[in-house]
């Protein structure tokens, strides 16, 4: 038969392409990506064997030296072909992120090599049976009975992918989901083709064709990898988690935070600090691979690196966690500059420690703040009693269930008038009781809030209730002029903001001015534009401002300046040092300059009589000095029908 050879050459041409390719891309030491280079070896040796085979029977040559050449090249194409499927089904496990279930199974893995084998053993009998295939020294070429095993086995394989495929279907998107079915018709089209014309070689074609939808859909390396440090990404790593939860794959993961990633990038220079990272990747997969132990790099951003392995044996990870400490706190050369890395790393075991997939993420990027004093390797089952680790580590949950159960809820604290002697607002403040964790205060939550976005719900909440309270309560026959309450930063760049406030006014029918709003932190540094827009826009509306915390930093005499604030709220941390003679220096000065300006003062933090009365005692000689006062002196936070109990109380008085 004259059989066409090109087919194969083509085949075999993209085949190598691949295979090169991917050999080149290793260094992520991805699974899937070891099992497509083993499946492209087979298939390259398979197209091998056919190209010499068909090049053998189709020369017209005869003779037993050339018919041992034609049978050579078919035994190399029958042995790894038969394999190309049995890879596949592997690649579907590894890729779908579902190794364990295969790995874990005795059935299915005995099952494997036993196809496996029984190809080979058939190939191999061929030779002293001949019953698979013949070809004599006329270089013809016969297929024997027991041919039909062979294609039982590649069948056998093709059906169990095909169910994989099914049955976690949902582990892949739709284009990834697609392309990996479409190997069934292209490589089935392929092969009826050439067993209708078996002079069209066009089986290896069809699974090169199917290779490249693979290569340009499935295994497309720019996808998962961090380009400048050459690990896998932080989406890869979302994804990998989140599948191993789903499917209850047990790993461990491996935090590794360079805490002072911030310094070496002003310290080294952006290109630098690029290379430097590129360095580190290599540098802990490195160690990784010195303890054999096999893992996943991925790099998360912000200097935080992880390593995920299949593995839930603690025992294989900690020795690793320990060389990479001891390592990193060695100089290191990058370029031409020494550098040394302050680096965290903590390990925790998916789903034994945790199986939720948001405190994986919190407890990734915050542990380095959350234990800060933890030198040592962290192990997170370790501190799984640690109460405020734990908070940490669940915040997002722990807000979710709150705003659900509605276990938020408002306190007030009066604010006391030293020229009226009395009360005359109060500022709301938000309490969090938790099922599990108990009371948990405004000052660990309300940050976290803002590191994950739940604030704008918490700001949504907070605006409602006190507006709804202001509407329950007579604020003027309680004496009140507004309630006062907090705005975050990451609420003051809400571009809906004004609306929301103004609905709900009107909705309440309650006046502007009975709300006060305080402002803390810069966020105009975030978006001046939207942050000026919103205030001024509400304060035109008759909305009052206050500047709080004044003195931290995080208010500062520019925000002063430039915001239309009526009143200013010292930060507790000024009367902390009352008695300190410069610090009193400065609290005089500050009240004249802010008197000066025209802006009503607050104290807050007011704690003892003796600090109160040191603060009256400017009265004299400043305008009335601070006529303001907030503190656990008058009154703590209260809910809110102790709170207007509270009030009503001094009315009667
Ligand atoms: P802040 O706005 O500066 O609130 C004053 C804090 O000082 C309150 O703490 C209050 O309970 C506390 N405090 C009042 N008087 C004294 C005193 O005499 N001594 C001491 N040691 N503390 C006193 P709290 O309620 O724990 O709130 C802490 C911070 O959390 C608040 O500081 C504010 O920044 C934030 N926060 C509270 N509620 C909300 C809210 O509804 N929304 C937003 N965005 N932030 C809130
Ligand atoms: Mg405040
Ligand atoms: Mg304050």
């Amino acid at each position: 038969m004259n059989y066409i050879v090109s087919f194969d050459v083509v085949a075999l041409v993209i085949l190598l392409i691949f295979m090169i390719y991917l050999i080149a891309q290793r260094q992520t030491r991805d699974r899937s990506n070891s099992i497509l280079i083993l499946m492209l070896a087979v298939s390259v040796l398979s197209a091998i064997g056919e190209i010499v085979f068909v090049a053998m029977v189709s020369s017209g040559l005869s003779g037993h030296g050339f018919s041992i050449v034609a049978n050579a090249g078919k035994y190399l194409y029958f042995m790894p072909h038969n394999m190309i499927f049995g890879f596949y089904v592997l690649y579907t496990y590894a890729s779908f992120d579902i190794w364990h279930k295969f790995r874990n199974n005795r059935i299915l893995v005995g099952l494997w090599w036993a196809i496996v084998i029984i190809g080979q053993v058939t190939a191999l009998s061929n030779l002293f049976t001949h019953k698979v295939f013949e070809i004599g020294d006329d270089l013809v070429y016969h297929r024997g009975y027991l041919i039909g095993i062979f294609y039982m086995s590649g069948f056998c394989y093709a059906v169990w992918t095909f169910i994989v495929l099914l049955r976690y279907r949902e582990m892949a998107n739709s284009s990834r989901r697609v392309t990996l079915f479409l190997i069934y018709p292209i490589v089935l089209t392929s092969i009826v083709i050439q067993y209708i014309f078996p002079r069209y070689r066009a089986n290896m074609l069809g699974l090169a064709i199917a290779f490249t939808l693979f290569m340009l859909v499935v295994q497309r390396s720019e996808y998962q990898k961090d380009l400048i440090t050459g690990a896998m990404n932080i989406d890869t790593a979302i994804s990998r988690i989140k599948s191993a939860l789903k499917m209850e794959k047990p790993v461990t993961l491996t935090f590794i935070k360079i805490v002072n990633h911030g310094n070496l990038q002003m310290y080294l220079g952006q290109d630098e600090y690029a290379g430097f990272l590129h360095m580190m990747t290599d540098f802990l997969s490195g160690i990784a691979h010195k303890h054999n132990y096999p893992v996943d790099i991925y790099y998360l951003n912000n200097g935080l690196y992880a390593f995920m392995a299949d593995e839930d044996d603690i025992n294989l990870a900690i020795p690793v966690a320990e060389d990479i400490k001891e390592s990193l706190m060695q100089e290191m050369i990058s370029g031409e500059f020494a550098v040394r890395t302050d680096a965290r790393i903590c390990l925790v075991r998916c789903p034994e420690d945790v199986d939720e997939f948001s405190t994986i993420f919190t407890l990734a990027t915050t542990f380095h703040d959350t234990m800060a004093d933890y030198k040592d390797v962290i192990l997170y089952a370790e501190h799984k009693n640690d109460r405020n680790f734990m908070i940490r580590n669940e915040i997002g949950d722990i807000i979710d269930r709150a705003l659900e159960q509605g276990n938020l809820y408002m306190c007030y604290q009066p604010i006391f008038s030293t020229l009226e002697n009395r009360f005359v607002s109060a500022e709301a403040l938000i309490r969090l009781h938790d099922d599990k964790y108990g009371d948990i205060p405004p000052g660990v939550f309300i940050p976290m809030a803002e590191a994950n976005g739940r604030i704008h719900a918490i700001g949504d909440f907070v605006l409602h209730n006190v507006l709804d309270f202001i509407s329950r309560i007579d604020i003027d026959r309680l004496g009140l002029r507004y309630i006062e309450f907090n705005l975050s930063a990451s609420q003051c760049i809400e571009v809906d903001l004004v609306d929301k406030i103004m609905n709900l006014i009107d909705e309440k029918g309650i006046r502007p001015s009975n709300i006060s709003l305080e402002l803390t932190e810069n966020a105009a540094d975030i978006n001046p534009a939207i942050v000026d827009a919103n205030v001024w826009k509400l304060h035109d509306a008759g909305i009052r401002f206050a500047l709080d915390d004044y003195g931290t930093g995080y208010s500062n005499i520019k925000r002063v300046t430039s915001l239309p604030v009526a009143q200013v709220k010292l930060d507790k941390s000024f009367v902390d040092e009352i008695d300190n003679p410069q610090m009193w220096i400065v609290i005089e000065d500050t009240i004249a300059m802010l008197k000066e300006m025209g802006k009503e003062i607050l104290v807050e933090g007011v704690e003892t009589a003796e600090t109160a009365g040191k603060l009256s005692e400017i009265d004299a000689d400043l305008l009335q000095g601070c006529e303001l006062m907030q503190g656990f002196l008058f009154c703590r936070p209260l809910p809110e029908e102790e709170f207007v109990k509270f009030i009503e109380d001094r009315l009667e008085n």
